[in-house]
């Protein structure tokens, strides 16, 4: 085959955004169920919220011009709880009135509680109002959250649950999304035992089984596991074959690095085409991209794609983030893919930087910049758990303390 150059990891991960096509099908769910999946209609409100204008305060409704220093009195001519429409309010008398109630027609202000006071008792109660009354004070306005017509949630959100409880508020009890993405992941490596399993003499547990699988549901996406797969380019064929069946994405750790015991590349080679592979990067350079054919289906529209992550858990957990997670989110129809990150003060030095672009792992401290974690190694897994997030460091670019970094927090990275 023809051996691509290495790429870096702007081009590669702009082919391979390219690559992603949003999948068409849409669902309606309940919106109880509509956390974490993306939006594939917009919500639109038919009606204000709040609906009509209430207090924000417990206390008197009154006509602020009844009250224009402090000292007032005023008959309270009606009680109105949340929920109930009171009477129309007379000129010198006040509503006793609680959080969430209707200001009753007349009244253009509220007084909380708290600055008043009331005496008698059934219909002779009368409230000294303690203070001024400005127009408008403790009134929520029909429509100052959400005006009716207005789009609340654009189609290619993923949906928080605050934006879930957003199009509850404007009395969606369905939502439409974009069905969920079909992954496939198997894991390559005749080294591999599952925990639960005693470890024999050169055996590692599949850590990136775990790890894997709970990124690929993280992002809402239906994963399909066919497990550990022998380091045969037969099995590996075969399986490829069995996951491009029914499923839009295939995901593999391991065996796609340069030796000969790396079968996943000529297997995909073999099933469908690499388009990618191998970016510069640190960790993470053994990253392939390509497709397979559907059994049965010739045509090139139809085949699955095909992602091979390094075997290594570092560099598997760091290229999902940084390139599967783009990728998925795109065919899920997500409109913003790449997280924003932000600039944090370097509490380390690192005087010897790579050729290739680097993510280490990092912890914000107490005094608000960021620690690293010693090793660096790509195949050790606790820096994964003690960091907060991933420092991206350019090419041949060193560090001094007190240098302003670029990092990738981990909970937007795995949000
Ligand atoms: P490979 O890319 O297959 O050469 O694997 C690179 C390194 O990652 C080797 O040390 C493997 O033993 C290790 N490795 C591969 N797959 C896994 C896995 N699923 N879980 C943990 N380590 C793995
Ligand atoms: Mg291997």
């Amino acid at each position: 085959m023809n051996k691509p150059a290495m790429l870096s990891m702007d081009e590669a991960l702009a082919a391979l955004l390219a690559a992603a096509v949003p999948v068409a099908e849409t669902e309606t769910v309940s919106t109880f169920h509509g956390h974490g999946r993306v939006l594939a209609r917009a919500v639109r409100s038919t009606l204000n919220v709040p609906p009509a204008d209430n207090t924000s305060m417990d206390g008197y409704a009154l006509r602020s011009a009844d009250a224009t220093a402090a000292g007032a009195v005023l008959r309270v001519a009606q009680r109105i709880p949340a929920g109930t429409v009171g009477a129309p309010l007379l000129p010198g008398t006040a509503a006793r009135i609680f959080t969430g109630a209707l200001i009753p027609q007349g009244a253009d202000a509220v007084v909380m509680q708290e600055s008043s006071k009331a005496e008698g008792a059934g219909d002779e109660i009368r409230v000294t109002i303690n203070e001024a009354v400005t127009p408008g004070q403790w009134v929520r306005y029909a429509g100052e959250d959400i005006k009716a017509g207005a789009e609340v949630l654009a189609p290619g959100a993923r949906l928080t649950p605050q934006a879930c409880g957003l199009a509850a508020s404007v009395g969606m009890a369905e939502l439409t999304v974009a069905r969920r993405l079909k992954v496939a992941v198997f894991f390559t490596g005749d080294e591999l035992a599952m925990p639960g399993e005693a470890l024999r003499p050169g055996a590692i547990y599949n850590s990136n089984r775990f790890m894997l699988r709970g990124l690929i549901e993280g992002l809402g996406c239906a994963c399909t596991d066919f497990g550990i797969v022998r380091d045969t380019l037969e099995e590996t064929r075969s399986v490829l074959r069995e996951a491009a069946r029914d499923h839009d994405l295939i995901i593999t750790t391991g065996g796609v690095s340069v030796g000969e015991e790396d079968h996943v590349r000529p297997a995909v080679e073999a099933e469908g085409e690499i388009k990618l592979w191998q970016i510069s990067m640190k960790p993470g350079k053994p990253l392939a991209y390509g497709k397979v054919r559907r059994p049965g289906a010739e045509n090139a529209s139809s085949m699955a794609n095909f992602i091979g992550l390094p075997g290594n858990p570092v560099s598997s957990f760091v290229t999902f983030l940084l390139f599967v997670r783009p990728f998925i989110l795109k065919c899920q129809g997500v409109t913003k893919v790449e997280p924003k990150g932000l600039q944090m003060r370097a509490d380390f030095d690192w005087p010897k930087p790579d050729r290739r672009r680097e993510f280490m792992r990092a912890r914000m401290n107490a005094e608000g910049g960021l620690d690293i974690f010693p090793n660096q190694s790509s195949g050790v897994l606790t820096s994964t758990v003690w960091g907060d997030g991933l420092i991206d460091t350019p090419s041949n670019h060193s560090i001094k303390r007190g240098d302003m970094v670029h990092f990738l927090p981990f909970s937007e990275l795995l949000a």
